[in-house]
């Protein structure tokens, strides 16, 4: 995948955690501290932050790469 891809991808991944972000905040259970322990959207939210990880991850090597070559 190339670095715009990859870019885009995270962006599109941030979205999706902004809205399961907006769904958790709305939810009764979350009100309380330890709320979103139980919380699958939670839970959704946290999965998604390991692929933005490994996305932007990748996203670094890219770029090391490309500054190397320049
Ligand atoms: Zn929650």
């Amino acid at each position: 995948m190339s670095l715009s891809e990859l870019e885009k991808e995270r962006d599109k991944l941030m979205e999706k955690r902004d809205r399961l972000e907006e769904k958790c905040d709305m939810l009764p259970q979350c009100e309380k501290d330890d709320g979103c322990e139980t919380c699958k959207v939670y839970d959704q939210i946290t999965q998604i932050d390991e692929k933005i990880e490994e996305i932007e991850n990748k996203i670094e090597t890219l770029r090391a790469e490309k500054e190397d070559e320049e």
